[in-house]
């Protein structure tokens, strides 16, 4: 479930509120539209309701929040599990080991320079955390003997507790009751702290496009921003800057109603002899005589560009993976209307690499013992945008097979 924030809109102040997967945010008040960018992960805190100690500061306990798909390969298959924790990573006695429901049943606020507040050093590494949300997801049974564990369509970010520590108690600023009693054993703790980073506060930026300035369109939870006017696409790189990204559009099919998007990934997989089409399918053992031609086409994987349930993202990349070399690419024009948001971003599609060619093979031990030694190589990166048919419950896209319920789509913006 996704959690709500609660900003101040950069241009006039006004109360904007946004989902944790918001990235463009448009102000309802004066019309500005800014995307949101951070240096590392996102940081929110649960608003207290208690005020600061009068001469001190509010005491923040991290939380890690991990939200995504974990996937494992063994020898009982590919077995998934959709993930959603809140797991404290402060090592300070009595505090409660998750946050549960709290962060949904609220909204949060972003982390300012202005707040009084030390913040508790982070006692657990985000790994460990991962390695927890594995055992809650019950998939520990066969990782003595997996041979792959993919964290995909993940989302990490820090939510913090404020506490108020007095003489002989130590008081939860939200609910404003006694957490737990003030005692000598924790006082090396709570010195433990830090102060607020700059790097910490999330930067607001006007959507206008690198290349000619003018203002860059996309849904609210959208990671690609297009120009209408250069038809370049942008997405976040790191330190604050837009990075380019090469887009393309499938030839049209009959009584196209949208389009939706797909990461295309082309490499050579030196472990397991693919470079060119042909050899992938002779290698996963396709019952399909492949035709001369594959013999020049380069591998690639095709991949959901956007998050859904994770049997189904399997499903639809097996599918366009196989039948990849049906697609006719052209060279596109934006059309919002028609476009659907990139909610997974290149870098979660490159980790579902080899899900996809476990998920692809016939045999599983022609392909799960070598993935421990699969890397792709000299990979390169573009975004496709898919046409699909309105089938009424479904989309569907003709000729790569692949049917998409409309609600495992709406479901996908809330994972
Ligand atoms: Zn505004
Ligand atoms: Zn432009």
């Amino acid at each position: 479930m996704n959690i709500q924030i609660e900003q101040g809109c950069p241009q006039c102040g006004a109360t904007i509120v946004l989902t944790e997967n918001d990235r463009l945010i448009t102000c309802s008040y004066c019309g500005v539209k800014n995307y949101l960018q951070s240096k590392g992960v996102f940081r929110y805190l649960l608003p207290p309701k208690l005020p600061a100690p009068l001469e001190g500061n509010y005491l923040m306990v991290p939380y890690i929040r991990f939200k995504g798909t974990i996937f494992m390969v063994s020898h009982k298959g590919i077995t998934h599990k959709v993930v959603d924790t809140t797991q404290v990573a402060s090592a300070l006695p009595g505090l409660q080991p998750s946050l549960g429901l709290r962060p949904q049943a609220m909204k949060l606020q972003r982390l300012t320079a202005q707040l009084k507040a030390e913040y508790c050093v982070q006692s657990i590494a985000s790994q460990a955390i991962l390695a927890k949300a594995v055992q809650i997801s019950e998939l520990t049974t066969t990782s003595s003997s997996f041979f792959h564990r993919a964290y995909i369509g993940e989302n990490l970010s820090i939510i913090y507790l404020p506490l108020v520590p007095e003489q002989e108690k130590i008081f939860d600023a939200v609910t404003r009751n006694t957490l737990m009693p003030r005692t000598q054993m924790q006082e090396p703790l709570l010195r433990q702290t830090v102060t607020f980073k700059p790097s910490w506060q999330v930067q607001s930026r006007a959507s206008l496009c690198p290349h000619c300035g003018a203002g860059l369109e996309g849904e609210s939870d959208t990671l690609v921003l297009h120009c209408i006017n250069c038809r370049k696409a942008w997405t976040f790189g790191s330190l604050h800057t837009l990075k380019e990204v090469i887009w393309k559009v499938m030839a049209e099919v009959s009584s196209t109603a949208m389009y939706l998007p797909f990461w295309i990934i082309q490499g050579r997989i030196p472990s397991l002899g693919i470079t060119h089409l042909t050899d992938f399918f002779q290698r996963t053992n396709q019952p399909v005589l492949p035709r001369e031609h594959w013999r020049n086409l380069p591998m690639r994987f095709v991949i959901p560009g956007f998050k859904m349930r994770p049997k189904l993202f399997l499903q639809a990349g097996k599918q366009g993976t196989l039948n990849q070399w049906r697609i006719i690419e052209e060279k596109g024009r934006f059309d919002e209307r028609l476009f659907y948001p990139v909610t997974l971003p290149a870098s979660e599609a490159l980790q579902s690499v080899k899900v996809i060619l476990a998920a692809c093979a016939t045999s599983q031990k022609h392909i799960f013992p070598h993935l421990p030694q699969v890397a792709l190589c000299d990979h390169q990166i573009t975004l496709l945008y898919v046409p699909f048919q309105d089938r009424g419950h479904d989309w569907y896209q003709p000729e790569l097979g692949i049917p998409i319920g409309k609600n495992i789509l709406r479901f996908g913006r809330s994972m």
